[in-house]
């Protein structure tokens, strides 16, 4: 199929709920791609943060084509060894103490929240159940995820809202603590607001937020959907912080290419659900979690060293080009700041052969955690190339 059929093929018969760019892509390998015409790009995407590894990467394609010709499903009514070892390996990492896998990071989202809502409920009854989150925050688009996203754009159309959720401003601490009132059950936050334009908290407030929260027996809730699993040079951004939440969501980069969602549990939350209050069909499937696997075992210290390593060689490279006026992120999760509009750049960028996102005003780029120094040079040359003319 060519591009033109692929256009008209997809507005005939998908709705029209993304902008794409115009590119059919066909085939991958690390951290480039083609498209159907050959031409190569440098993706420094990963599928918005998703291909941790980059396309196709070996160890990851033999683990899921083994599990695949073995065992591709079998329901949660019946134990398979991927999805424990993916649970136990997410534990080691994180510090947390238990796992439930779904599909997606809104579906994770959906867990903490209930997870929050009932841990509230068994200890102090009724009415203890407003989650605070902040404003600018993103996450996801099922009714509680978009209910306890902080950006007005996203409040609209779908009326009635989930009930319960307020917000309060990132890094005010004074108008956080102010609205964590006797009905707040959580406070949920991104150390890094990805969707919301690369926007870090800054330390002091996280960990102030956390102490608060461990006063007040209010539950700290992070969603890693976009940080988690080594975008941040950490296994979890939290941990660039020295606080442990009582709930964590994480998804994107956890199933390299393959849907997966997770809620972990701290030591308070770990007993909260119990056989029926929670589940998912498609959760914990035994190809994904073999997929999963890899990556929490690829995932060393040596390999997040070199995340930080890489995101700091893009940080310093990308701060010196014309037009930019600040990098902000952390690790490989980077926000580019110019002083001219973003959208255009991203096309011409994509016109001479790199990929890139946006978040807000900003560039936006989540390159595959095992991007080689070749490759980033290469997509920079391109940037480069692009914020020159
Ligand atoms: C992408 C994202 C989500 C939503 O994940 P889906 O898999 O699209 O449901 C939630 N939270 C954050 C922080 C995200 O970046």
């Amino acid at each position: 199929m060519d591009f033109e059929t692929a256009k008209q093929l997809d507005s005939d018969y998908i709705i029209g709920s993304y902008a794409r760019f115009p590119v059919l892509l066909t085939q991958g390998k690390g951290a480039c791609v083609q498209d159907d015409t050959g031409k190569t790009y440098i993706d420094f995407t990963s599928g918005i943060g998703v291909n941790a590894l980059g396309f196709c990467e070996d160890g990851w394609v033999a683990a899921v084509s083994a599990q695949l010709a073995r065992l591709q499903h079998t329901s949660n009514l019946y134990y398979t060894e991927p999805c424990i070892q993916t649970a136990k390996l997410l534990c080691e990492k994180s510090g947390m103490k238990k796992v439930f896998f779904g599909n997606s990071g809104a579906e994770a989202n959906e867990g903490v929240i209930k997870a929050a809502r009932k841990y509230s409920f068994l200890k102090y009854g009724a009415g203890r159940n407003t989650i605070l989150a902040l404003e600018n925050s993103f996450h996801g688009r099922t009714m509680a995820a978009l209910s306890a996203t902080g950006q007005a754009a996203y409040h609209n159309y779908f009326f009635p809202f989930v009930d319960g959720f307020v917000f309060a401003k990132a890094n005010d601490f004074a108008d956080t603590l102010s609205k964590m009132t006797a009905d707040v059950c959580a406070v949920m936050l991104e150390t890094v607001q990805g969707e919301g334009g690369v926007v870090p908290l800054d330390a002091e407030y996280v960990q102030a937020v956390a102490k608060a929260c461990q006063e007040k027996d209010i539950l700290l809730i992070v969603d890693e959907v976009q940080t988690g699993l080594g975008r941040t040079g950490k296994y979890f951004s939290y941990q660039h912080f020295g606080i442990q939440p009582d709930l964590v969501s994480c998804a994107k980069g956890l199933g390299g290419g393959l849907p997966i969602g997770a809620v972990l549990f701290g030591e308070k939350t770990a007993s909260v659900f119990t056989a029926g209050d929670h589940g998912s069909t498609f959760g914990g499937n035994p190809v994904v979690c073999a997929g999963a696997v890899h990556i929490l075992q690829t995932m060393d210290e040596t390999f997040l060293e070199q995340v930080a390593q890489k995101g700091a060689f893009l940080r310093e490279k990308i701060a010196q080009m014309p037009h930019v006026t600040g990098v902000s992120g952390l690790g490989m999760m980077l926000g580019i700041s110019l002083d001219i509009e973003a959208k255009p750049i991203i096309q011409k960028a994509l016109e001479h052969g790199l990929l890139v996102l946006s978040a807000k005003e900003k560039i936006r780029l989540l390159p595959p955690l095992n991007i080689t120094q070749a490759q980033m040079e290469q997509g920079l040359e391109i940037l480069q190339t692009v914020l020159s003319q």
